[in-house]
């Protein structure tokens, strides 16, 4: 039984813990802050460091298959475990940037549940975009949708969760109703998350305390998936590093940085070109995710389709 530190506090970044099983499926602790794939969320990635100072890169979590209860660290390939033995005192600590992200996202789609309400059949969050799918058969509008998650960002409305029995749920019909999704049965107890006014559902993920802290989030894509599917697609619409954050801290070379302003140049002054907002969110996406030669393939390809475009003007400064 692994201890669910994030369940109670998501912007809990690190803690102690002790090693309590290593197997094919990870490593298991007995308390963590790192969040199991679940709730169509990532999992946490991050480390683990031994008292004596040995690092072991964690490329995701799981909830372990064979011990329920039990959560999995899972070690990226190739790692050494040696260090980390049944006992071992470490410190746990999660990737703080992708950590944000999925918080931000994950809010958000809790602010689309709000604004179209229907069904959801399904659902994922990761630290490069959100999607959520609807069971319905009417058009939805992108446009429309991005300035319904913008007004309630700038409510600003409180983030809280709380756990409720099934007793206390079976007295209360009308909770049950005013959720937009229902809740599971035969767990016990549930936890429900209320963003104030706005929304209530079951959910057990990661969340902003409040949703100003979403930032600027929009909806890249709608799409058709079928008759009685529609899928929104949510990204961020700025980059997730801090501005004050220098471009080696985000892991950009100095070279790709400038190509970045540069291609940010162009695009500033293309307002209004078809299609140049989704190249941009694709750009700033990738500049998020880290960057290197992915930010590079993809800056080229935009400058190329500008090209192409011919909206290169002579003031780009590309020579
Ligand atoms: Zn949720």
């Amino acid at each position: 039984m692994t201890e669910e530190l994030f369940r109670e506090d998501a912007t809990l970044l690190h803690c102690e813990a002790t090693v309590l099983a290593v197997d094919e499926s990870g490593v298991v602790l007995d308390r963590t802050v790192f969040y199991p794939l679940g709730g169509g969320q990532a999992g946490d990635t991050g480390t683990l460091t031994s008292a004596a100072g040995a690092v072991l890169a964690i490329a995701d979590t799981r909830k372990h298959k064979e011990r329920p209860g039990a959560i999995a660290h899972v070690p990226a390939p190739g790692a050494d475990l040696g260090a980390f033995v049944v006992g071992t005192r470490v410190t746990a600590r999660v990737d703080e940037a992708r950590r944000l992200a999925h918080r931000r996202f994950h809010t958000a789609t809790h602010l689309l549940c709000a604004l179209v309400p229907h069904p959801v059949d399904g659902c994922s969050i990761t630290a490069g975009y959100a999607r959520l799918d609807f069971h319905m058969a009417e058009p939805l509008d992108k446009e429309a949708l991005t300035a319904g998650i913008a007004r309630l960002v700038a409510a600003a409305a409180p983030v809280k969760h709380r756990w409720i029995s099934e007793d206390e749920l079976d007295a209360n019909p009308g909770l049950v109703r005013s959720m937009s999704v229902q809740p599971p049965r035969g767990l016990g107890r549930i936890r429900v998350l209320e963003i104030e006014g706005i929304d209530l559902q079951p959910c057990g993920g990661t969340h902003v305390a409040n949703t100003a802290e979403i930032g600027a989030v929009v909806v890249t894509k709608i799409e058709k998936k079928s008759a009685m599917t529609r899928r929104v697609v949510l990204g961020f619409a700025e980059r997730h590093r801090a501005p004050t954050k220098k471009p080696a801290e985000a892991g950009l070379s100095l070279a790709a940085e400038a190509r970045l302003l540069v291609a940010e140049r162009v695009v500033a002054g293309l307002a209004g070109a078809g299609g140049v907002a989704e190249r941009r969110l694709e750009l700033v996406e990738v500049v998020g995710l880290g960057g290197g030669d992915e930010l590079d393939r993809v800056v080229l390809q935009l400058l190329g389709a500008f090209v192409e475009l011919g909206a290169l003007g002579p003031d780009v400064g590309l020579r």
